[in-house]
């Protein structure tokens, strides 16, 4: 099968699996009344998912993959000749996931490698979209050391790049989904949202557990599982960081390099500026959508007189 046969299969499967997830926390969500457009969903679905996803792809297949593979010369190397690609997929699939495991717990616990982890969990409305919220740093590392192998060791990456970059993106969207769903026994295998949902939770207890991606079985054979009864609650307190954490994107990663106190920062006029461009923006372009309604529903108005005219006329043929 050709390269852009596959990503277009992959491309439908994916919209539709969002749709499904997108339905499925309509009709059972975890956590009730969370609004499909919550807060923080624009930065999440413009500059993190379709924006810094565009470029970093270029980045890091472009500019970081192909100049390692143009340096190492692997043609004596021919470990997967003769593997399938079931068999190729699912060996990338689980070492790459136990490097993210290993990783994700090290974010957790170093302070500086927190900083490139932060962002994923300063959402207070966790969904389907919420796992795109991820810090450029962290993507580049883990995006590098997932598909370089696959790139340079596989006899087919035109095929497992795309499949396993679907599995991701399904996966991501299913374990941050706000939906309710019981895994049973599979859970001790299998990551869900059950388990996912309250690794966002604000809780210490949390704070260094359920580091897991796909495969849960990393958190029960190394114990850091946590997954008790009860859900984490529906106040906004319950969910994301315990301290403040800017909402706009590239404030966002200036944050992670440095800290600051918006409100102090307000004082200088060029933050000031910048801090309002966003909601001043969002009132322009609702601004501009009123506008369009109103002449929409004056035109509409102008029309009434004609059936109106009628009006006397009805009047006078029924007293008639
Ligand atoms: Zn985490
Ligand atoms: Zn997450």
């Amino acid at each position: 099968m050709d390269q852009s046969k596959l990503v277009t299969i992959t491309t439908i499967i994916l919209f539709s699996w969002m749709a499904f997830i997108i339905a499925w926390e309509r009709i059972s969500p975890y956590r009730k009344g969370l609004p499909f457009f919550r807060d923080g969903f624009w930065v999440d679905l413009v500059w993190y998912t379709i924006i810094q996803s565009y470029f970093l792809k270029i980045l890091i297949f472009d500019f970081i993959i192909a100049p390692i593979q143009h340096h190492v010369d692997v043609t004596g190397l021919q470990w997967f000749k003769n593997w399938t690609i079931t068999e190729q997929v699912l060996f990338f699939l689980f070492t790459h996931d136990l490097y993210i495991y290993l990783f994700h717990r090290l974010q957790h616990a170093n302070k500086l490698l927190w900083r490139t982890h932060e962002a994923h969990h300063s959402g207070k409305e966790v969904d389907f979209l919420a796992g795109s919220r991820s810090h450029i740093v962290e993507i580049i590392i883990n995006q590098t050391i997932e598909f370089a192998p696959i790139v340079i060791l596989s006899p087919n990456p035109e095929i497992i790049v795309p499949i396993k970059a679907l599995l991701d993106a399904m996966f991501g969207m299913f374990i941050h989904a706000n939906v309710n769903v019981r895994f049973g026994k599979l859970k001790y295998f299998l990551n869900s949202p059950e388990l996912h949902l309250w690794h966002h939770a604000n809780y210490r207890e949390v704070f260094h557990a359920n580091f897991a991606t796909k495969f849960s079985m990393w958190d029960y054979l190394f114990g850091t599982v946590y997954f008790p009864e009860n859900k984490p609650g529906d106040l906004r307190d319950n969910w994301g960081l315990y301290y403040d954490y800017p909402k706009d994107y590239f404030l966002q990663h200036a944050f992670s390099v440095k800290r600051f106190d918006e409100q102090k920062l307000l004082r200088y006029r060029w933050f000031n500026w910048y801090y309002n461009l966003r909601p001043r923006l969002l009132e322009w372009m609702i601004g501009q959508w009123k506008n369009l309604s109103k002449s929409a529903s004056k035109k509409k108005s102008t029309r009434e007189p004609a059936v109106k005219e009628l009006e006397p006329e009805e009047n006078y043929i029924s007293c008639d």
